[in-house]
């Protein structure tokens, strides 16, 4: 299993910039975005968070905002 806890989890290495850490409700927010969006970031990202709730992830503040903003979806 990957890893890398230097790139962001939604745009990966792509986007540079500060990362941020998010936790619980975010995640659970980019699981349900990933799924209406039908993009396979959910697959890894809810096995990971299923088996530790207290899992933590980071990406930018901007990516999960736009990510999860249901006009971008
Ligand atoms: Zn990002």
């Amino acid at each position: 299993m990957e890893e890398v806890k230097d790139k962001c989890v939604i745009y990966g290495t792509k986007i540079a910039g500060k990362l941020a850490t998010a936790t619980g409700a975010r995640i659970e927010k980019i699981i349900e975005s990933s799924h209406k969006r039908g993009d396979d970031i959910h697959v890894s990202l809810q096995r990971q968070y299923e088996a530790n709730k207290d899992m933590t992830i980071t990406c930018h503040h901007n990516c999960v905002s736009t990510y999860t903003s249901s006009e971008h979806i």
